[in-house]
This record gives structure tokens, sequence and C-alpha cells, in this order.
């Protein structure tokens, strides 16, 4: 029943979502309209207002809307955000093409220095668009932080959306009705309102209200820390096993939050645990950022990663390095939960140095129905268990009888989730019983 809400909840939000980008084309169709064009010349009008519309929803769609995201899940909800992107992206390019084959002498139009304003900011809002889809593919590439790279996406898309209406409003064929420049001026308004929320709003006044406190700092095996937090004068908040959390530590303006999945059990009251990895520059001064007593900002729990999603007898759970962090959270609520069903991990990780949680596993081993089998890739001369990597015949040889009743959870480097993804599918694995949870959102 669940499932099929989240299927229902799906369609819904796709539905609204094609409503929304089309929308612009009823109203431009209402009311006055410039005669006798040809079908070219509205096409590429057409193909412009829906570009800029999908645009201007691109800031909804990355708002962390929980209601909006539950049914997919994050990564999928950014993967569509990435590539209708591109979509939007023809469909602007395309808008002019069109109008320079049928009318030549418009290529002068983007001669910014003689142009009418409305032309400029059309070049201008194209050029921004270039410059977020050539930041986006290739951020890395370009040597770019993440940090930087979101403050240019972000604002550089608000520039987009403002130029597009200000060119549209500018050229004012289909808008020339006022309660038209209105509409529009009101998107534009609610698309800086949206980001001026999640980037402003919702960390510095709405998380303020519920600060949370650092507890405890731990390393563990694996380079990686448990960092424990509580809530500071609220009750904090309850989640299911799997899921994640945006965090930002300390008290101070400037916003850096990062995405860590929970990592201890569902069933404790109070408290949250991110297991967290040393990987980045600010991965690798956890320690210094998270020193017990330091105030903390939790926005969560989120993501759909999860069992309590998707129930079933039993389960495998495959994880790579730190993608063992949900997985452990999973583990640890099941055994609070006093669960019965069969469950199999199966856990990737380079040499027994790099192993996290390892006596823990050993511990959960003997409270659970869990085998955990340990794969190792650079595996020192007294290695016992598996080597390599986790590949169709490995999993063959641990899948439980009944496989296609099982849930399957995959978290890891995103090449052995794929990978260790379609092994499961040739093992007859339905594929809608496989769950992956990226650590990657843009890369
Ligand atoms: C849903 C989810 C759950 C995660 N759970 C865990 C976990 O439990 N434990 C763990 O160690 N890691 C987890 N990660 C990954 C973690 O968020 C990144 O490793 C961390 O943010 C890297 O930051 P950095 O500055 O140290 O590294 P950098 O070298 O700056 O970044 C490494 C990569 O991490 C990503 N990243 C960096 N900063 C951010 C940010 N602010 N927001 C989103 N992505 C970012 C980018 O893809 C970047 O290329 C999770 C990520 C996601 C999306």
């Amino acid at each position: 029943m669940k499932g099929q809400n989240m299927l229902l909840k799906g369609a819904f939000w796709i539905g609204l979502y094609v409503m929304i980008a089309v929308l612009p084309l009823v109203v431009v169709a209402i009311g006055p309209t410039p005669p006798g064009r040809e079908f070219w010349r509205e096409f590429s009008v057409a193909l412009g207002f829906a570009g800029l519309s999908m645009l201007a929803m691109q800031f909804i769609i990355t708002a962390r809307f929980s209601t909006v995201s539950a049914p997919y899940g994050l990564d999928v909800v950014l993967q569509f955000h990435r590539l209708i992107s591109l979509v939007a992206f023809t469909f602007v390019l395309v808008h002019p093409i069109i109008l320079f084959i049928i009318e030549p002498e418009t290529i002068r139009l983007l001669n910014v220095f003689e142009a009418p304003w409305r032309a400029r900011f059309a070049v201008l809002a194209t050029l921004g668009l270039l410059v977020v889809v050539v930041t986006s593919l290739w951020r890395r590439r370009l040597g770019l932080s993440y940090e930087a790279w979101r403050a240019i996406h972000g604002w550089t898309a608000v520039a987009i959306v403002g130029f597009g209406l200000l060119h549209a409003i500018g050229v004012g064929h289909y808008l020339s009705l006022w309660w038209k420049q209105v509409l529009w001026a009101a998107m534009g308004f609610a698309v800086i309102f949206m980001l001026f929320y999640v980037r402003s709003l919702k960390p510095l006044v709405i998380l303020r209200r519920k600060p949370w406190r650092v507890v405890s700092a731990e390393k563990l095996q694996g380079d990686s820390w448990a960092v424990r937090l509580e809530p500071d004068g609220h009750e904090g908040f309850r989640f299911i096993p799997g899921q994640f959390a945006w965090i930002k530590f300390g008290d101070s303006i400037l916003y850096r939050e990062h995405p860590f999945s929970i990592s201890n059990s569902a069933e404790d009251e109070r408290q949250v645990e991110f297991t967290i990895k040393e990987a980045g520059d600010f991965t690798e001064r956890i320690g210094r950022h998270a020193r017990p007593g330091t105030k903390a900002y939790i926005d969560g729990p989120r993501g759909v990663f999860s069992p309590d999603r998707f129930r079933a007898p039993g389960y495998v759970l495959v994880g790579g390095g730190i993608g063992i962090s949900p997985l452990i959270g999973i583990l640890r609520t099941l055994a609070d939960r006093g669960f019965t069903g069969d469950l199999l991990l199966m856990y990737a990780n380079k040499d027994e140095d790099s192993i996290t949680y390892r006596d823990e596993l050993e511990r959960l081993e003997s409270m659970l129905n869990l085998k955990v089998v340990h794969a190792l890739n650079e595996p020192g001369d007294d290695w016992q268990g598996e080597t390599g990597f986790i590949d169709r015949e490995m999993l063959e040889k641990y899948l439980p009888e009944e496989r296609d009743e099982r849930g399957y959870f995959i978290c890891g480097p995103p090449p052995m989730m794929n990978a260790v993804r379609d092994a499961l599918v040739e093992l007859d694995v339905p594929p809608d019983q496989i769950h992956m949870e990226y650590f990657q959102l843009v890369d």
C-alpha cells in the first residue's frame, strides 16, 4: 500500500511538473497575440517560454521539499534536475536559432553593443546558462571546489531567470496584458524567494530555532569518525533507518552544510550519530569541526533509502568503504527491534585497516540472523576472507535461496554500486527491490 501510495505521489508530481511547464504556453495564448505569424516563429517562441518555465521550476525541484523528493529519493530528483536542465538549455538555444534561420537579419541582435536591451537580456541569459551547464558538467576538471560551484550555480541561475523574464517582457508580443506581466514577475520573485529560503531563511532562521550539540567525536578504524549529537533545548526528531541529514557545524553565519547518513539506531530516542570519512577539505578536519560541545544545525531527516519504506522478510546489504554508514544504522535498528529475518551484509574495503565497525559487526552477527562477508581488494597474506570486487560470482555464492523476496540496499562508490545492481538484476533480483544511496550528488 505504501509503495502504491508513493507511486501515485510520484505520478502526481510528474503530472504537475508537465502542467507547469506548458502553462506559459496556455497563458500566452490567452488574449491578443501578434497576427499572421508563421508556424516556425510561433514554435520558436513556445520553446523559449517552455524553456524559461522549466528553468524557473529548477528552483522548486532543488528546494529540498520532502514531499517532492520522498517518492523518488534525492539522488533521483537531482538526476532529473540535471537532465531537465539540458532539455531546457536546448529549448532556449533552439529558440533563437529558428529565428535566425527564418529571418537571418535578426542575427545582428547578437551584437550586444548595438542591440536593444531585450536582445541583450536574451544573450546574457544564454551566456549564464552556458556557465551553469559547463561548470556543472566539468566542475572537477575546472578545479572548482564544491562550495565555489554551488555559489556560482545558485546566483547565475537567478540571473538567468531574471534576464529571461526581462527579455520576454521586453519583447512583449505575448505579454502585453498587465496581468501577464504581473504573473511572470511573480514567477521571477517566487524563484528568487525559493533560493533565499533554502540558502538563507531556512538555515539562519528556521534551523537556528532547533540547535544541536556535539556530545562526542570518536576516531574509528578506516579514517572515519563517529560523531554523536543531541538536541539542545528541543525534542530532536524521529527518523527511519538509512536516512540522512544535512549538517552544519559551528555557529558562524557562513553557511556550509554537508549531507551525512544517520548511523545510529532509529530506536535511539534522543541522539543522532553520523559516521564521517576523512575524504576532502571539510571532512579531513572533522575532528576539529565537531569537538564535543560544538553547536550544530541539522536539516533532516531525509531520504528513502530505508527498509522501513520497502519492507521484506529479509535484507541483503552491500556496502563499500564509508557506504557502511547507513547500513550500520539499518543493522543497529533491526537489532534493537529484535528482527528475526535473514540478513546478509557484503562489505568491500581496500584492506583490513580500512574496515570500519569490524568488531561491532561481529557483535551484530551474534545478535541477529546476520552473515557478514568481508571482501578486500588488497588483502594481507593471512587474510582468510573474500578478495577482489563484489561481483556476480561472489553474490551468487552468498545470496539466499529466496533472493527475489529480499530487499536490497547498496551504498558505496558509484562504480561498485552500479556493477552490483547490474549483477543482481542478472541474478533475477527484481529491479524494484534494489535500492541505492549515492553519496555523490554532483561531479
Ligand atoms: C545522501 C548522502 C549521504 C552521505 N552520507 C555520508 C556518510 O554517512 N558519511 C560520509 O563520510 N560521507 C557521506 N556522504 C558524502 C559527504 O557528504 C561528502 O563526502 C562530504 O560532503 C565531502 O565534503 P568535503 O568538503 O570533505 O570533500 P570535498 O573534496 O570538498 O568533496 C568531495 C565530494 O563530496 C561532495 N560534496 C562536497 N561538499 C558537499 C556538500 N556540501 N553537499 C553535498 N555534497 C558535497 C561532492 O560530490 C564532492 O565532489 C553522503 C553524501 C550524500 C549525498
